[in-house]
């Protein structure tokens, strides 16, 4: 069955030019239900849909992390340089709910980014990270950033994806790099997609966090509104909660930023 679809823009304003795999949308939504309810089982989940796309051997690894159980799934594509773009999403649970929009939405989305930008080689070498223990503390993350120790520098952009789907994609921009931020706005307007500004300091933390604090240029993407806050962590945290075409083009948008940054950035 046939995956995905070529994608080759041209960029009307910038002039640049955008090549990149877009992953079918009955694809997407298909690794989108392959949630499992408890934490245990998650990591092997992941592990899977990411060897199915290719991201296997020494691409992938996993990472121990001290107080939490399933280490951290990293995958990487290595790019011409060592520059890092890494992308992130937690893929732990808070078991009350089924802990799909917060954050299987994102996990299961790292392998399909992955297969995005698999068709060309990229400047950046991309590492895509899928986290444990945020909802304990942002405990993968923060000991993700400890053991790269100097090597953190190497990071020119931190994109992390927590809990999409409720709505159109969101931003929190009082805590995003103010370079990332513009280059988003670019390609979302290029594209025609959208994006607004929600910000969530008064409500939570995510992995992006941890990088911030180490002055790692960062951006966190959500789709949380007031409204809808409150089925995080709640019982209500299902599949029917995921508002799928807004998820797709959650993924459509992500999928082009990523390959823009990858031109945009040092
Ligand atoms: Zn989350």
């Amino acid at each position: 069955m046939r995956r995905f679809y070529f994608i080759f823009l041209i960029l009307p304003v910038f002039g640049q030019q955008l090549t990149f795999n877009r992953v079918l949308q009955p694809i997407v939504e298909k690794r989108l239900r392959s949630y499992t309810q408890k934490n245990k089982d998650r990591m092997p989940a992941l592990r899977q849909i990411f060897e199915d796309v290719g991201c296997k051997d020494e691409s992938l690894s996993e990472q121990k992390v001290k107080g939490v159980k399933a280490p951290n799934l990293i995958c990487t594509q290595k790019g011409a340089t060592d520059s890092v773009i890494l992308v992130g999403a937690h893929f732990d649970l808070i078991e009350r709910g089924y802990g799909v929009v917060d954050n299987w939405t994102g996990a299961s989305l790292l392998p399909s980014l992955f297969e995005s930008l698999a068709n060309a080689q990229r400047k950046h070498t991309f590492v895509f990270v899928a986290f444990t223990g945020e909802e304990l503390g942002l405990l993968g993350s923060k000991s993700y950033v400890k053991k790269m120790g100097k090597e953190l520098s190497s990071i020119k952009a931190m994109v992390n994806i927590d809990t999409l789907g409720l709505a159109d994609t969101k931003v929190w921009t009082s805590y995003a790099d103010k370079n990332l931020l513009q280059q988003l706005y670019k390609i979302a307007d290029a594209l025609h997609l959208p994006i607004v500004g929600v910000n969530v300091e008064r409500v939570g933390s995510t992995d992006s966090e941890s990088f911030r604090e180490k002055k790692i240029p960062s951006i966190a993407l959500h789709s949380v509104t007031s409204e809808t806050l409150k089925i995080l962590h709640s019982p209500q945290d299902t599949i029917e909660a995921v508002k799928l075409d807004e998820y797709y083009q959650s993924y459509r948008l992500i999928a082009a930023y990523l390959a823009f940054l990858d031109q945009a950035l040092e």
